[in-house]
């Protein structure tokens, strides 16, 4: 854990013996080869000026690369700026420091620490260090847990209570573990897990303590607590290389030796039931996972590259998205028009937006706003990834069509249909004109934006008389990442960025920025949220569709209403410290 207050002190204790203990108080540290900084490094992979740890709020410190050549690293892990914790390591080549944050309230430092052995190996791996326990008798969650008590193994490197080296080779043990451990706890690591196979059956295969079994149950508690949506598996030369999907980024989890790697893949291999075959084979299955109430479906898929065997595991755990409209973050008057449209007879509802850019999540929380007891709701999807209560969910097949699909359900007397997307002409036509005759409809469309929609469906071949009147309520959204509460960082509002987005920030002088921390995998970010901006359909706008519309037009006519693009909404969210203005640049794009 990182400090909360002021009354802490940093402490640097380094492998290089002329340097030994420094501890920080209110100036930054710069390090580098050169003479000028306050820490010196003779390791020739070091720049000049190379980086530097400074003050931050509350008594926290901040380590910033100062755009070295080779970079600085922490734990392992190429960083840019992190707030730092207590433990961590931060290497530069075979230079390693170890921090340590110190309370002087409750412990006495008379004697300094002492300063790292010097060890044949590079630091980076030096830093690994456990408690007595044998790492062999991992038989469960408790037991991982138990042999990595501390809140950071790390910390005893240096400390007095320093422990025995981990077992070579076992190393990457630890490391997982360390980043579990980091993340917030939303899914214990000392509960029974329960793997079921492609068919179902049960069994305990991951409560063994044989390594396969030990990574792969490190592997899927460290996609649920960071709530990845893949994890990626993929040879190296000289080992496999883990990395995961989280918040829509790819994240470099750790590098497992090649044969712990294949025992992982061969688990869920077995898992998924797949049928032995040639290394150039490709293959797909699925798996399950249970601990305590909750349940989790992967589905994985081998594919053969130049190296080697890939494995991508895709996570459906429905719990990472939204479950009500009312948890979407969508402006009180956006929501209430979605909420009472689901209680018309007719209608049309549009998402559009890339993919992943949650527009499913939208219209499925919009569907549980409908009377699913009363009413007949059937779904086409393609395919059905999330089951909801109370709906006929109907997969699309591979030589059926949506639109073939959409004329037999018209005929099973629905009162609300979701068609999973637009692609086509006669799916746009038969879905608008079934709003038009006693139906609810939702849908979803590749586009930029609501306008850029509406535009898509007139491109299609749609009659734009057909559009003016099936169409009740466009909505265009993105996810955009939340910032880190544990890490996020204050800055002043640039006077560029006061003209450009002031107007949306209610006068905020000043925004957030990303570090990274331990709880967010050192990205800065936990999880995302949507940004909307919806079009809604009235007497004008439908005048405008009907005859000839434009860009132009439409945006005149839009914005003598109530209307916020996609980027203002992004900048409302920057305001209230809840998103970084860069990264609703990214996600939403200048205008
Ligand atoms: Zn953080």
């Amino acid at each position: 854990m990182f400090p909360s207050d002021g009354a802490l002190t940093l402490r640097l204790a380094s492998n290089q013996p002329d340097i030994g203990t420094i501890e920080l108080g209110e100036r930054p540290i710069r390090v580098g080869r050169h003479p000028d900084n306050d820490i010196c490094i003779t390791d020739g992979v070091a720049s000049r000026h190379h980086c530097v740890i400074e003050p931050a709020d509350g008594g926290t410190y901040i380590l910033k690369d100062l755009g070295s050549r080779n970079g600085t690293k922490v734990n392992g892990r190429q960083v840019e700026v992190v707030l730092l914790s207590d433990g961590d390591i931060v290497s530069i080549g075979k230079f390693a420091m170890h921090v340590e944050f110190d309370k002087p309230m409750f412990e006495t430092h008379s004697a300094p620490a002492p300063a790292f052995e010097r060890e044949p190996e590079p630091a980076s791996e030096s830093a690994v260090f456990l408690d007595d326990e044998p790492v062999e008798g991992l038989g469960s969650f408790a037991g991982v847990h138990n042999t990595v008590q501390s809140p950071n193994a790390m910390r005893r490197a240096s400390g007095k209570d320093r422990g025995k080296r981990v077992k070579p080779g076992k190393e990457w043990i630890a490391e997982l573990s360390s980043i579990a451990e980091g993340l917030p706890d939303t899914t214990p690591m000392d509960t029974k897990i329960v793997l079921l196979d492609a068919d179902g059956k049960p069994s305990n295969a991951l409560e063994s303590s044989a390594d396969g079994a030990v990574a792969t149950r490190l592997l899927l508690i460290i996609a649920a607590r960071s709530r990845a949506t893949d994890i990626h598996v993929e040879p190296k030369d000289d080992n496999i290389q883990v990395r995961m999907r989280v918040d829509g980024q790819m994240i470099s989890v750790t590098d497992l030796p090649t044969q712990v790697g294949d025992l992982f893949v061969g688990l869920i291999r077995t898992a998924c039931l797949m049928a032995q075959a040639g290394r150039d084979a490709i293959q797909d299955g699925h798996f399950a996972v249970k601990w305590s109430d909750r349940r989790v479906d992967f589905r994985a898929s081998i594919t053969p590259t130049v190296r080697g065997q890939k494995l991508v595991v895709r996570v459906l755990d429905a719990r990472i998205a939204p479950q009500r409209l009312s948890e979407m973050g969508m402006p009180p008057y956006m929501e209430e028009a979605v909420r009472k449209l689901c209680q018309q007879d007719t209608g049309f509802i549009l998402a559009a937006g890339p993919t992943g850019s949650g527009k499913t999540t939208t219209l499925y929380n919009a569907m549980r706003e409908i009377d699913r007891e009363r009413r007949n709701v059937v779904t086409i999807e393609d395919p059905v990834e999330y089951h909801i209560e109370g709906v006929t969910q109907i997969p699309v097949g591979r030589d059926t069509r949506f639109a073939e699909l959409l004329r037999s359900i018209l005929r099973q007397d629905p009162d609300v249909i979701l068609v999973g997307e637009i692609r086509d002409e006669e799916t746009a036509r038969t879905a608008m004109q079934a709003s038009m005759t006693g139906h609810v409809v939702f849908s979803t469309i590749h586009a930029k934006d609501s306008i850029g929609a509406v535009f898509r469906l007139l491109d299609l071949g749609v009659e734009p008389y057909l559009v003016a009147n099936a169409m009740n309520l466009v909505i265009a959204q993105r996810l955009v990442r939340s910032l880190c509460d544990s890490c996020k960082r204050a800055v002043a509002v640039t006077p560029g960025q006061a003209t450009r987005c002031g107007k949306y920030m209610e006068g905020k002088h000043q925004t957030f920025v990303p570090t990274g921390c331990g709880r967010c995998l050192r990205t800065g970010f936990v999880g995302r949220r949507a940004i909307f901006e919806m079009l809604l359909f009235d007497d004008e706008l439908r005048d405008c569709v009907l005859h000839n519309p434009t860009i132009q037009k439409m945006k005149k006519v839009i914005e003598q209403g109530v209307f916020r693009t996609l980027q203002q909404s992004g900048w409302v969210l920057a305001g209230q410290g809840l998103t970084s203005l860069d990264e609703v640049d990214k996600v939403a794009g200048w205008a």
